[in-house]
């Protein structure tokens, strides 16, 4: 790791304003752990108020003043293009970054977070390319003119994300803001900010960006975060975290009319229908609902199952279960690592009693894993209920843990009725052989992502967002890019003597040309 100057053993990472790294104010700093063995990582700047402004000075400047907003499309996508580069150079040291500070399984920041944060990237860039021009149809009313809509760069983006697919995260944020010519103040989460704080150091590196285009806060959300989302000179706020602090950020950003993006939370339903091949789609669905112990917004934590092959179902998702691995994420057999912190796993561990206390049964996990290895850090068994009622706060609320609710239906209505039923709608899967019917219930699904017989289905080139309380607007592909642009219409009039301006003449009267 390149991570400089050394504080004691561990590195020290201060803010990043204007094209220089910079101590916060007084020098507050905070210390980043690993999650499995709570040993110390890093320490960070931690940044005040006076911090927040000087960033979010700084990329007004370079929005307003600098060379971004203006650089031509190719030019950006070229830069990214050449970012991809400088990442990929990086990627089993990311890799490593991310398992540790995240408590992420090596063998799913390795083959999945980094290179699929990498591809996403060189989309961006080839989305830069998007022409910021859109004809308009043909409108001859008045009379002829050309008409088009142009594409501005919002502005100043503040980027708030959370601890869950860091890298990932930073780079869904920052680069279709830079793709469309808007400058940045990025704030990762304290919880695990290091992945984030690399990608920005990469830019640094790099030397292509103009200073002050992309710019770096850490520090605790509800103090600095919240600041920075209320700050006057922001255009623009995309967040993404809980449905709860996403309530808050739309009213803080409402007395200003500031654009705002929201990608929150999720109680994401798989629906497995009655002619699923079993093999694929028990497996299935528990990679939807246990990858990152369950630490993913649009995890399949709900499985409706057909009434008619519930028994059959349980008994093989116990199964499976019993053959995963929790353990060190370093360790390349793991297939399950620590939750965040300790206390998600309280949270977690409140569900799993309140399940029990709502009349659904524990089929499997439920409690720690017990051993030497498990001691230092947060972990849980991958636990299974059965027999869960689908209006339970269980199978209501997000845990965001590894806590799967198994509910049963009698007819495909039902399950479509009761995967409907919840106040997030993020994503689904559904698991059929028969593609024309999984394609008609998927079409019946208030969720913004559905996959047929896959689950974590993150696709650069398509939008991913949420209905109902999982969100507002899009990230990624056209529409995740066009958030970032504000529609800008030009009118070009073809009259060329003020006589061919006959709608004028319902407030003036006609000019007399030959006089
Ligand atoms: P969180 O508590 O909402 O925090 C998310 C980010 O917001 C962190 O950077 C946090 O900073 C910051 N923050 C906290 N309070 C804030 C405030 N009052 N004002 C401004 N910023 C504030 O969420 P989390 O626990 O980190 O992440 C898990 C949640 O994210 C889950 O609900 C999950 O579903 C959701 N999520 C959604 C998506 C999606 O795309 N829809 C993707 C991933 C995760 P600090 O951590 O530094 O305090
Ligand atoms: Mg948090």
């Amino acid at each position: 790791m390149t991570l400089e100057p050394a504080e004691g053993d561990v590195p020290y990472h201060p803010l990043y304003i204007n094209g220089e790294w910079c101590d916060a104010q007084e020098e507050r700093r905070f210390l980043v752990t690993e999650p499995a063995t709570g040993e110390p990582l890093a320490r960070v700047a931690q940044a005040s108020h006076a911090d927040v402004d000087r960033a979010v000075a700084a990329a007004r400047h370079a929005f307003d003043k600098g060379p971004w907003p203006h650089t031509p499309h190719y030019e950006r996508a070229h830069i990214i293009h050449q970012l991809a580069q400088l990442v990929q150079e990086r990627s089993s040291e990311l890799a490593e970054l991310e398992s540790r500070d995240g408590g992420v399984p090596i063998r799913k920041t390795t083959f999945n977070d980094i290179p699929l944060g990498l591809h996403m990237i060189h989309v961006f860039g080839e989305l830069a390319r998007r022409s910021p021009y859109e004809p308009l149809p043909w409108n001859d009313f008045p009379t002829v003119s050309w008409n088009f809509v142009w594409r501005d760069p919002f502005g100043v983006c503040a980027q708030i994300i959370p601890w869950n697919y860091a890298f990932c995260m930073a780079v869904w944020k920052i680069f279709p803001a830079l793709a469309t010519g808007n400058t940045v103040v990025f704030k990762p989460s304290s919880l695990a900010p290091l992945s984030a704080i690399e990608l920005v150091r990469i830019i640094d590196e790099s030397g292509l960006l103009p200073r002050g285009t992309v710019n770096l806060i850490t520090g605790p959300g509800g103090d600095v975060g919240e600041y920075l989302v209320g700050h006057p000179k922001i255009d623009k706020v995309a967040f993404t975290g809980s449905t709860e602090v996403g309530r808050k950020i739309m009213g803080i950003a409402a007395p200003h009319i500031k654009k705002v993006t929201l990608e929150l939370g999720g109680k994401s339903p798989s629906i497995i229908l009655p002619d699923a091949d079993l093999d694929k789609a028990i497996d299935g669905v528990l990679f939807g609902m246990f990858y990152h112990a369950g630490q993913l917004c649009e995890a399949g934590t709900r499985c409706f199952v057909p009434n008619s092959m519930y028994d059959e179902v349980i008994e093989r998702l116990v199964h499976r279960t019993r053959q995963l691995r929790v353990g060190d994420p370093l360790d390349l057999a793991t297939d399950i690592g620590p939750l965040i912190s300790f206390k998600q796993r309280d949270t977690v561990e409140r569900y799993i009693a309140l399940g029990r206390e709502e009349g659904a049964n524990v089929v499997i996990g439920g409690g720690r894993p017990i051993g030497e290895e498990y001691e230092r850090g947060p972990f849980v068994e991958p636990t299974i209920f059965a027999n869960v009622k689908n209006r339970s706060r269980l199978a209501q609320e997000e845990i965001f843990g590894p806590v799967f609710a198994i509910i049963r239906y009698d007819e495909i209505g039902d399950a479509i009725e009761m995967a409907n039923d919840s106040i997030y709608g993020l994503a689904a899967s559904v698991w059929s052989e028969d593609i024309q019917q999984a394609i008609e219930v998927a079409k019946r699904l208030r969720t913004g992502t559905v996959g047929i017989n896959e689950h974590h289905v993150l696709n650069p080139y398509a939008p991913f967002g949420g209905h109902k309380e999982s969100g507002i607007g899009r990230e990624m592909g056209v529409a995740g890019m066009l958030e970032y642009t504000e529609p800008k219409h030009i009118h070009v009039d073809f009259q060329r003597h003020r006589s061919g301006k006959i709608w004028w003449d319902a407030l003036l009267p006609p000019l007399d040309e030959e006089a």
